[in-house]
């Protein structure tokens, strides 16, 4: 049989993942990406001297890399280091309050008990058993299934769990309230709530089902030795040794289509090249507006600005940390949450007083802290990146909302200007086509909503997708599951 050749655009986490799977399965792959480097949102900035992580940080569900790189017949640990991280991530409040959470049941319970007492340290308990229950039912029935439909869900949840935890998936109320039944200290309904964030949604419309959050970081979270960035690189190299081609800073422009079937590519410089399949790892919303051509465009459904996840302000900075003991992970949350997401949702502006994130990429298991720290500042913000642009004054007037909140925590980040390299939802809509600034496709708002997302399978025969706007969702072990199910997909279908 003469060997299959697939097309993927796109080199982020849903990308590589789909390439390594696609060439240990025998076919001949080609991965074009318009980027200098692959990772996609897993990259670095360059600020002055220092590579700081402009992208995720965060990195949980290890399983999910560890067996891609089992299945490709090699280790992950022979590649690449993950650090334990002993902490989750260290929380501030304005108005006072320090809580570090952690990958361990009884010390993260201890831990909340002493920061707001007895009923709020059981209220953590009963989360807890919720969120695994949730994770149970919905690991098999839901992430790695190929597209579930609400229907599916519940038949096989019955056939494999007990009805209660059929019922612990109720996905109602929202994270807000439900947390609210948990907690009567607000901040660690904050602290919960922002879970919903993950997938770049409010805590206020998200389903209860996504507190399962909380129980994947229990489970364990990592840091890579060396960066994020690290795996994206790992994985580009596993995919170039079983065989990728991969192509940078190459642009694709088209999905050719013949006879209602997607045939090929043609690349900005007007190349076209042909193959059996496609596979597109961009947003979907890029296909959907016409950015891979007008035959492609209804191969997915086209989505209202509205309904798109988050965007953020990022600050790469190499600085200066003083007042506060950072841990790796820091979030400094202000008293008024519900305004803050309504601020973003509704109004669609940037909160004067956000929660911000801070990456002290220099602290934790490995730090190696230098005089100068590289520090990933980040606040959310609507996804108005296509119609909005901020002048540098508005963006540091953003970044100077941001640190103050920082002060008012205790925290002082000191920088020189030239030192500080911001991102905003523009720069975030130009980098990643279609999505208008957001970071995590469409938000989770609303109960059906996860049901709604793109399988891999796409309406156009021969097109197929992965990546964080698709099922099972946003996150980079999450977009790594959608790769693997848009090669086992193609697989199934040309083979
Ligand atoms: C600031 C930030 C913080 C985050 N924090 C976390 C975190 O802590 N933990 C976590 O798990 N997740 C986090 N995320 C989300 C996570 O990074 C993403 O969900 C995940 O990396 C997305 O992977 P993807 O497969 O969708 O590909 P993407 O990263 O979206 O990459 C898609 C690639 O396709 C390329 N492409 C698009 N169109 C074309 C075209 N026409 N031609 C050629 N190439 C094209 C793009 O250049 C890009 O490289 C964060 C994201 C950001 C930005």
């Amino acid at each position: 049989m003469t060997q299959r050749h697939v097309i993927i655009i796109g080199a982020g986490a849903g990308g590589l993942s789909a390439s390594i799977d696609l060439a240990r399965a025998g076919v001949r792959v080609t991965l074009l990406e318009r980027a200098a480097t692959p990772g996609g949102k897993m990259h670095t900035r360059e600020v002055d001297d220092l590579s700081v992580d402009g992208g995720p940080t965060v990195l949980t569900m290890r399983s999910v890399f560890e067996q891609l790189f089992e299945d490709a017949g090699t280790s992950l640990s022979d590649s690449l280091t993950l650090l334990d991280s002993p902490v989750i991530a260290r929380h501030a409040w304005s108005d006072g309050g320090l809580l570090d959470l952690f990958p361990d049941r009884e010390r993260s319970r201890h831990s909340i008990e002493q920061f707001a007492g007895s009923d709020n340290a059981a209220g953590f308990d009963r989360l807890y058993t919720q969120s695994e229950k949730i994770h149970r039912a919905l690991s098999s029935t839901f992430m790695e299934a190929t597209k579930p439909s609400p229907l599916t869900l519940v038949g096989r949840v019955l056939r494999e769990h007990p009805l209660s935890s059929l019922l612990a998936t109720r996905p109602s109320p929202d994270l807000w309230r439900a947390l609210g039944g948990f907690f009567s200290d607000e901040r660690l309904q904050q602290l919960f709530g922002r879970y919903a964030t993950y997938v770049g949604s409010s805590p206020l419309s998200t389903p209860a089902t996504l507190m399962l959050i909380a129980h994947v970081e229990l489970d364990g979270v990592w840091l890579v030795d060396g960066g994020m960035h690290r795996l994206a690189r790992t994985m580009a190299d596993l995919g170039q040794q079983l065989g990728v081609d991969l192509h940078l800073n190459t642009h694709v422009s088209e999905v050719l289509v013949k006879n209602r079937k997607a045939v090929g590519v043609r690349l900005d410089d007007g190349t076209a090249l042909t193959a059996d399949a496609v596979v597109f790892n961009g947003d979907t919303q890029a296909i959907a507006t016409g950015q891979l051509g007008e035959s492609a465009s209804s191969a997915v459904t086209l989505r209202p600005n509205r309904q798109r996840a988050l965007s953020a302000f990022t600050w790469c900075i190499k600085g200066q940390a003083s007042g506060f003991d950072l841990d790796h992970h820091n979030v400094f949350f202000e008293s008024n949450y519900p305004s803050e997401f309504n601020t973003i949702f509704e109004t669609r502006q940037v909160p004067s007083k956000p929660t911000v994130y801070v990456c002290a990429q220099d602290r934790g298991p490995a730090g190696n802290r230098n005089k100068a720290e590289r520090f990933l500042m980040l606040v959310n913000a609507p996804a108005n990146g296509d119609n909005r642009t901020w002048s540098t004054d508005e963006v540091n007037h953003i970044r100077d909302n941001a640190l103050a909140v920082l002060d008012r925590c205790g925290l002082t980040l000191s920088f020189r200007d030239e030192e500080c390299v911001a991102t905003t939802p523009t720069d975030w809509h130009s980098r990643f086509p279609g999505s208008g600034g957001s970071l995590y496709g469409s938000a989770s708002h609303g109960l059906w909503s996860s049901f709604t997302r793109s399988g891999a399978r796409s309406r156009l025969k021969g097109l197929y997708l992965s990546g964080g706007s698709v099922h099972p969702g946003p996150g980079v072990p999450m977009a790594t599951l959608s790769g693997r199910l848009a090669a086992r997909t193609l697989l199934s279908d040309i083979i």
